[in-house]
């Protein structure tokens, strides 16, 4: 049998969300629920991955499905295409299987023509009507398909409503949307140079290939970039009868939550608009109104519309996202979705649906993005501080967090300043798609129009960033770069604070402090860690840093990087005598001084971690890196040696390496300076057998760990090393001391000979940063400068040094695992990568069967609900 491409509404259901996308899937649900949803047809996700297969062409398989799914549509609708009695119109909307809000392309009103909206005008007696519609489709068709800019028709009609001294587009008449019709087309063919299309099937061919395209637009290739969603889904197309809410003042559409997506609160959230089509809710035409006042001004809608609701979220047993329509006191329902919310909600309403008897504790689990709880993990004002000071505004409160900063006001210059390094705000009249990069790139986001359902405020929900919209106490000069409010102007650089969870704007800065795991973020916590089955540990190097992982859940520190210890105060002046002393004596001396000051930092960290596993790691970057590079430290150290200035200058230059992170460190520095190692082991064991002295219910087991290995003799070689140190240490002290001596693994060759080295290795570490820049070959300080060309090519989807390779370098960490168990059945092995911390790669790290993944303190919890997803998924 031929490939089935196209389905009705009636055919599908909410499982065929692969091949129906999200909201195809949806209103095939409602259908069959019974709901009152315009019929129509879904192109499917295939049929989208086919066209581009085929060279973006639509095939004749696939046309001919298309053009007999008209045919049914017709049917069931009672209209036909461009007839002259009834003629049908329709949308022609985007739907991937994850929804991409505002990310890929809707064209409404498709059918029009010249004679059409004649015969629509005469017959419904409504003209303004049938000429908004057309306008608005040239507009969309033109935009959409065509690639004309908004700006263009946008302009026309502010021009027009200059001319008639008017405000607002619903103050246009039937007369006026004609003119403007005209004034489009013209416009349209001026910039194309043909005339706009009349035959409602060209114009319906046309809207699916600009679905398709727009499945490769820039915004839908960032926004699945940070989504984690993947290119090959491709999107569906749905073609729907249309429901008009622009047919006058009992007609009318908008969106709407089942539960606040700011706080999940369970009561019905939304915004509405009279005489209203599309996204004239979300684009800030007009001021919507709260959905709470359709009870007054159509009581039996409003009704219906709440029992929908609950029908809605009962069924989906997940708060629900909602758009509809209301057609001459007809309820429409055009869409419904699981919504996006904040962190804060998503924590709450999870919680709630496991109260209320809806969900189980490992769906609550599995509903929360880990991604998101980042937000929460963020600062908010410091509590004393804010009280003092007065806000000079006050908006709404469209996304949680705090955000203090200089003002920048285009996402450009965010994007541009805060790679400078400066913490920035956003302020804009209104932000857009193009604004995505910059929105990322602030701290947060501030605007001066838009409700709740803005895109600012939906987006900035999205990422889990601060945003507080609709200031309309801002007086917004963007082109000049200055707005004045509170009696006060503002440029670019000035500093403002704004609380997205109250919505109070501040002038100047304002302290943060650090967030907790409390409430419904505990109880989510809780049971994560009730389900998953992979420890997680942290990367730390400072006992603050340590007792901050602890509190946010980390069982352990999984690297504690000994090379950052050097640099504080006068500990440098000790580590560069040793540098830069040409006998093995000058070198012990200067690691005598090094060893108790190292042993201190041990201490300090065993006792944070109160008996926790501690890997600490050896002693890994270049020497160079910690050269002296002024004058005056050079001269410093010269003296120090008794060498001269320029003896101290030619040991420097003979310690520059061509290729430095493939150079003298790791392991290389124990094999040709034994007594670094000494000195470390010295300095863990003795901290060790001191804690374990004040705390023996601790049982403290040393794990030291050596990196870079890729050979085996060179691991033993060090570890012989290590051993003896470590046992003539422990045998001095009098006590029983157990430790482990294991390896990173971050050099390919030794995934390729991990059983050769577990045979001495206690305990493996996948070292993903390195391991990710060895396998491909790319070095990770540069990667970046070349990696956006490898999206644009669609060579790479996400950057591997995020999100694990788990094609090329999972299969060596595979191969690493399997090889390593098979000589050494009890050895532990973890990841202490940057991967560590991402949830798709912690989930991978769950399926390969690792013991604990180590990120840093603020990833923790992150990583903690990564990893009960993955093994409540792999259930
Ligand atoms: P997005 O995925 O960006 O939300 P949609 O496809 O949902 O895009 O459509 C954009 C807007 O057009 C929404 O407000 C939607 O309700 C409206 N819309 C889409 N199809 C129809 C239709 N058949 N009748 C009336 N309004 C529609
Ligand atoms: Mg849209
Ligand atoms: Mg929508």
């Amino acid at each position: 049998m031929a490939n089935k491409w196209v389905y009705l509404f009636k055919e599908g259901d909410a499982t065929m969300r692969n091949l129906l996308g999200g909201k195809g899937a949806n209103l095939a649900e409602m259908t069959k629920l019974g709901l009152p949803v315009p019929q129509g047809f879904t192109v499917t996700t295939e049929a989208c991955t086919q066209y581009y297969e085929d060279g973006k062409l639509i095939n004749d398989e696939i046309m001919s499905q298309i053009m007999e799914h008209v045919g049914k549509l017709e049917e069931i609708a009672g209209k036909k295409f461009g007839d002259k009695e009834n003629p049908l119109l329709v949308s022609v909307r985007s739907g991937a299987r994850a929804s991409m809000p505002g990310m890929m392309d809707t064209i409404l009103n498709l059918g029009l023509n010249e004679e059409v909206v004649e015969i629509l005008s005469t017959k419904s007696g409504n003209p303004r009507w049938a000429w908004d519609c057309y306008r608005r489709f040239i507009q969309m068709y033109s935009d959409v398909v065509m690639e004309v800019g908004k700006k263009h028709f946008e302009s026309l009609i502010d021009k027009m409503k200059a001319q008639k001294g008017i405000t607002e587009d619903v103050e246009l008449t039937a007369d006026d949307l004609k003119k403007l019709s005209e004034q489009f087309k013209a416009e349209y063919k001026s910039k194309l140079g043909e005339d706009f299309p009349t035959d409602p099937k060209a114009q319906l061919i046309g809207a699916i290939k600009a679905v398709f395209r727009s499945w490769d637009n820039p915004r839908a290739n960032v926004y699945r970039r940070d989504n984690d969603i993947p290119y090959s889904w491709g999107t569906a197309v749905n073609v729907q009868m249309m429901a008009f809410g622009n047919m006058g003042n009992t007609s009318g559409t908008g969106v709407a939550f089942t539960r606040d997506p700011a706080t999940g609160e369970k009561k019905l959230m939304g915004e509405f608009l009279m005489n209203a089509q599309g996204e004239d809710v979300v684009a800030g035409v007009r001021t919507p109104q709260h959905i709470d006042q359709l009870k007054d001004i159509m009581p039996e809608v409003y009704k219906e519309f709440v029992e929908i609701c609950n029908t809605l979220e009962n069924h989906y047993r997940d708060m629900q996202d909602m758009e509809f329509t209301i057609e001459d006191q007809k309820l429409y329902m055009l869409q419904t979705r699981n919504g996006k919310r904040t962190a804060f909600a998503a924590l709450k309403i999870a919680c709630d649906l496991v109260a209320e008897g809806m969900i189980t504790e490992e769906k609550a689990v599995s509903m929360i993005d880990p991604r998101n709880l980042d937000t929460l993990l963020h600062p908010t004002f410091d509590a004393v501080v804010v009280k003092t000071r007065e806000p000079i505004a006050k908006a709404l409160a469209a996304s949680p967090g705090a955000a203090s900063g200089q003002i920048v006001f285009t996402a450009e210059d965010a994007k541009n300043q805060a790679a400078a390094g400066k913490r920035v705000v956003l302020v804009r009249l209104e932000t857009s798609p193009e604004d995505i990069e910059g929105m990322k790139a602030a701290v947060g986001i501030l605007t001066v129009r838009g409700g709740m359902t803005s895109h600012a405020a939906v987006v900035a929900r999205g990422m889990g960033k601060c945003c507080v919209s609709g200031c309309s106490d801002i007086v917004m000069d963007e082109e000049n770069k200055v707005f004045k409010l509170g009696g006060k102007e503002y440029h670019e650089g000035d500093i403002i604070s704004f609380d997205g969870t109250t919505g109070k704007i501040y002038d100047g800065e304002i302290p943060t402090v650090e967030a907790q795991i409390v409430g419904e973020f505990g109880k989510i916590m809780e049971w994560a860690d009730k389900y998953r089955t992979m420890k997680v540990r942290t990367n730390a190097d400072t006992p603050e840093d340590a007792r901050k992982a602890r509190e946010l859940g980390a069982e352990g520190i999984g690297l504690c990087r000994t090379e950052h210890m050097f640099f504080e105060g006068d500990r440098i002046d000790a580590f560069r005598e040793m540098i830069c002393s040409d006998t093995l004596e000058g070198r012990e001396a200067a690691l005598a001084k090094l060893l108790p000051v190292q042993q201190k930092d041990f201490e300090k960290i065993y006792e944070a971690l109160e008996g926790h596993p501690v890997t600490i790691r050896f002693l890994d970057p270049p020497l160079h890196e910690f050269v002296p590079t002024s004058e005056e430290d050079i001269e410093k150290l010269a003296k120090a040696k008794s060498k001269t200035v320029e003896d101290i200058k030619a040991i420097i230059n003979s310690l520059h390496e061509f290729n430095p992170m493939m150079g003298h460190r790791g392991c290389r520095l124990t094999v040709t300076y034994p007594e670094i190692a000494k000195m470390q082991t010295a300095a863990i064991i003795r901290a060790a057998i001191s804690v374990s002295k004040a705390h023996p219910e601790w049982k403290l087991k040393p794990e030291l760990m050596i990196p870079l290995v890729g050979e085996s003799a060179e691991f033993n070689f060090v570890k012989k090393i290590v051993v003896e140190v470590a046992d003539k240490e422990i045998a001095e002290s009098g006590i029983n001391l157990e430790y482990e001596v294991g390896t990173m693994i971050e050099i390919p060759r030794a995934c390729l000979t991990a059983d050769e080295i577990a045979k001495e290795a206690e305990f493996f570490c996948f070292g993903t940063n390195d391991l990710t820049q060895m396998t491909f070959g790319f070095s990770r300080d540069d990667a970046g400068k070349f990696l956006d060309s490898y999206y644009d090519a669609k060579i790479f989807e996400s950057d591997p040094f995020v999100k694990v390779d788990q094609v090329g370098v999972g299969k060596l960490m595979e191969m690493a695992i399997k090889l390593g168990k098979a000589a050494r059945p009890e050895i532990h092995i973890g990841i202490c990568g940057e991967h560590g911390g991402d949830p798709s790669s912690v989930e991978f790290c769950h399926k390969i069967g690792l013991d604990y993944v180590s990120c840093s303190p603020f990833r923790v919890p992150i990583a903690r609900l990564a990893a009960a997803q993955a093994a409540i998924n792999s259930k």
